[in-house]
């Protein structure tokens, strides 16, 4: 019994790909995300004491008007445009974050309250 038959098979037809997708739409990666990290720089990770920290660095020109914030680590106040980050807990999640300065977060080794 030979399988000498037709190859193709009725509806098994190779379509050539007339409709690929638009390889322009592909440099615009999400507006908003890339506006954020212009503004902010990137985010990442840090491990403290075996814990997951976000942290996410920030100009502090996104601040509400006239908002300061105190720094956990030296208890002294953060205010509007000073170059700071912000960090959490990345498993307690984004309730724990805290604003510090850059070398307070460097140093600071306790859990976020
Ligand atoms: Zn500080």
């Amino acid at each position: 019994m030979h399988c000498a038959g037709p190859l193709q098979q009725p509806g098994v037809v190779l379509v050539p790909r007339n409709n690929r997708p638009k390889k322009q739409k592909k440099q615009e990666p999400e507006p908003e995300l890339k506006l954020d990290l212009i503004r902010i720089g990137s985010r990442r990770t840090e491990f403290k004491r075996g814990v997951e920290y976000t942290v996410q660095p920030t100009n502090g020109m996104n601040a509400e008007d006239g908002k300061t914030w105190v720094c956990p680590h030296c208890s002294q106040t953060i205010r509007p445009g000073v170059s700071h980050l912000t960090a959490w807990d990345a498993i307690r999640g984004i309730d724990t974050r805290r604003h510090f300065h850059t070398r307070c977060w460097a140093a600071f080794m306790g859990a976020l309250l």
